[in-house]
């Protein structure tokens, strides 16, 4: 016969940490309400999993470094007429695009929700057990240019593979100096086919050449991107312009 004593140090050895903390709490609960040993088995094993389950989930969402609070139920669509919810809830909720290693290009002028829905989609892909990262763009050409001064820049490319989706926002805010763009080139060169990319831009792909080092460059990088791409483009008056005069209105 067991030592039932031994129970928290075996369940923590076992690295148990719910069950180990639970176990007396729900043998009460067991023992009044009449339980098998199998159901109350059964009962601890699942507050361990849901336990891990929402450690899992804190931890990918702090990696992410998702703006929060930018979810597609705090997104208002009627100042979006032009974009389907059900598009966006798919895109949220469904991991097949990610799995297939697609894009998802968000275009549209400033302040119309470019980076909320980027990020909205993030948080739905993070629930469904996806990894996600969220950068600006040119915090992350920073970091592989340093990379690449350092020698490391294929360490630093293969350190973002754990990540299914990474979100680029802003392109069109990295201005082409050699170093920067070949980066960029590089990144999406190493992402092509294998990982998921959320690119957000004001500008439109006409614009792209502002961003790459060369013409060819950018016909090279706009290829990949889009050769498996969905392609959302918002038009809408600014969230923020349209907020802040409502706000005044409001006041006069
Ligand atoms: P963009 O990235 O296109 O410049 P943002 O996503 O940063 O715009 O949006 C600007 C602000 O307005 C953010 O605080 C965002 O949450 C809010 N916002 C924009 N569009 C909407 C919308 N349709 N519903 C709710 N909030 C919105
Ligand atoms: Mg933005």
């Amino acid at each position: 016969m067991a030592d039932s004593t031994a129970l928290p140090t075996l369940l923590k050895a076992l690295r148990l940490p719910t069950m180990a903390e639970q176990w007396e709490t729900l043998q009460g609960e067991a023992l009044q309400a009449n339980w098998g040993f199998s159901d109350y088995l059964a009962a601890l094993c699942e507050q361990e999993l849901a336990e891990r389950e929402s450690r899992r989930l804190d931890r990918h969402l702090k990696q992410s470094q998702l703006p929060l609070g930018k979810t597609l139920r705090a997104f208002d669509f009627e100042a979006c007429p032009n974009l389907n919810p059900a598009t966006l809830g798919q895109l949220a909720g469904d991991v097949g695009w990610v799995e297939r290693a697609e894009n998802l290009l968000i275009f549209g002028p400033s302040g119309v929700g470019k980076t909320h829905l980027a990020a909205a989609i993030g948080h739905g892909l993070i629930d469904k057990g996806k990894r996600v990262y969220f950068t600006p763009t040119t915090a992350l050409v920073q970091q592989l240019q340093t990379a690449k001064r350092e020698l490391r820049l294929p360490e630093a490319l293969a350190k973002l593979d754990k990540y299914h989706l990474l979100i680029l926002d802003d392109i069109g805010y990295v201005k082409k100096s050699e170093g920067e763009t070949s980066v960029l080139f590089e990144l999406i060169a190493h992402r092509y086919e294998t990982g998921s990319l959320l690119i957000t831009s004001n500008h439109p792909f006409s614009q792209w050449d502002a961003i790459f080092a060369d013409e060819m460059m950018t016909v090279a990088a706009i290829d990949r991107v889009v050769h498996h791409a969905t392609i959302i483009e918002i038009q809408a008056e600014s969230y923020r312009k349209r907020t802040s005069m409502q706000r005044r209105a409001a006041m006069t």
